[in-house]
């Protein structure tokens, strides 16, 4: 069996990285960028500092700081309008994101949007944008989605609210700026759903039926890099090694995603965000350990694989034991990260209920649950909602 890798072409990391963006964009051809973000970066003044980097460098760029949360199509199409209007009469050729999955994602839509036209539905799985898209480069401040390495966008449809999954090369910055002090401001909350996402990222890929000895040491290694270091930064926002190994560790996620696949968490977790606005992180992990005890008997040898590669138990341990560790621990980082159920997320059960049907054809429709190691099918989604629900 043959795999396809994909990465970006360069990656700096450590903290001022972002320091080196101009030479960056110089290495990728880039004269005239656009820069995605949003107003949390403008108020954080990160914007200002890389700003400072392109003026000293005398590299003009345009400005879209609108980005919303989970971006709709809406916003992408606001972004668009400034990046047709380009710069002095002159085309951008390139962006670059800051800011998290969010900023990166709306960027990557651009890339696509800005040379072939269309709406994002025109993207969206099961066709695969490979063509040629404007070059980004990404400089994520979440540690979570690894979308900086990922061949993906999620883009949801305002008019039916489907979280569209739309994959392919045109997807895959060309560079990443992994700089750990951008995430030190991060406020608990979204470290804990943000890393919560980029460990499910690691052992949902671990787990995937597209898994690769590649995409496997990526995956293991995000575990290795995220598992010890999550509750620290949730903890205390100031501890820079763990602030920087989450944030390579999401990197290493999502290259193993990217190149494996994800499963039927995201399958599952798209939906609830689309229909009940919930943080994608947080849904992820709302449903991350009901999810897992439904699959381990399918593979039981990889879930224990995880567990021994977060530290949860010896090399040594025998397969049963590790996996009712890997499970007692999720349900424990859900307890101490403060996850709610969908019920306390403040979800109405009628609405819950009707959708979930709806919400069960989606996850199916997306592909993510046909790679998990136990497959689905629409009664059995149906019933892991309800038991996630409490
Ligand atoms: P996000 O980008 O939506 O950011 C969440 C919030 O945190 C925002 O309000 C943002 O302004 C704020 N924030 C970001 N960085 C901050 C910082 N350093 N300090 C303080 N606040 C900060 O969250 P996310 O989880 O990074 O991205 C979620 C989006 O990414 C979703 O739409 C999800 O579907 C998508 N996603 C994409 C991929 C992919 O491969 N493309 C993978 C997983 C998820």
């Amino acid at each position: 069996m043959s795999h396809s890798l994909v990465l970006p072409r360069l990656i700096r990391t450590g903290s001022g990285a972002l320091g080196q963006l101009p030479d960056l964009l110089a290495a990728c051809g880039v004269s005239r960028p656009l820069v995605v973000t949003d107003a949390t970066m403008v108020a954080l003044g990160y914007l200002a500092r890389l700003q400072q980097a392109l003026d000293g460098a005398k590299i003009p760029s345009g400005l879209f700081d609108a980005t919303e949360p989970e971006p709709t199509e809406t916003s992408v199409i606001a972004a668009e309008a400034i990046l047709r209007t380009g710069h002095d009469g002159q085309a951008f050729d390139g962006l670059v994101a800051l800011g998290g999955g969010s900023a990166i994602d709306t960027a990557k839509a651009l890339a696509v949007l800005g040379p072939h036209g269309g709406r994002m539905r025109d993207f969206k799985v099961p066709r695969l944008v490979d063509e040629p898209a404007l070059p980004v480069i990404a400089v994520p401040t979440t540690a979570g989605t690894g979308s900086e390495a990922t061949r993906v966008t999620v883009i949801t449809d305002p008019e039916n609210d489907e979280k569209m999954l739309c994959m392919g090369l045109a997807f895959m910055p060309v560079a990443a700026i992994l700089d750990p002090d951008l995430t030190l401001s991060l406020p608990p909350r979204v470290t804990a759903d943000t890393g919560i996402d980029a460990l499910t990222h690691a052992i949902e890929a671990y787990v995937s039926r597209k898994a690769s000895p590649f995409s496997d040491q990526q995956a293991l290694a995000a575990m290795r890099l995220i598992a010890p270091n999550l509750r620290r930064a949730f903890h205390d926002g100031q501890d820079l090694p763990a602030r920087e190994a989450l944030l390579v560790g999401a990197c290493f996620g999502g290259i193993a995603f990217s190149n494996a696949s994800v499963a039927l968490v995201h399958g599952m977790s798209r939906p609830i965000g689309a229909f009940f606005h919930v943080p994608h992180g947080l849904s992820n992990a709302m449903l991350l350990p009901a999810v897992t005890a439904w699959s381990i008997p399918a593979a039981p040898g990889r879930y224990a694989e995880c567990a021994r590669a977060m530290g949860l138990v010896g090399e040594g341990a025998n397969d049963e034991l590790a996996n009712g560790v890997l499970l007692d621990e999720l349900r424990a980082l859900n307890v101490e990260l403060g996850v709610p159920t969908p019920a306390g997320f403040g979800i109405q059960p009628d609405r819950w209920r009707q959708l979930r049907p709806l919400m069960a054809e989606q996850a199916l429709a997306s592909g993510s649950p046909g790679n998990n190691p136990r497959i689905p099918n629409t009664d059995e989604i149906i019933a892991l909602y309800d038991e996630v629900w409490g």
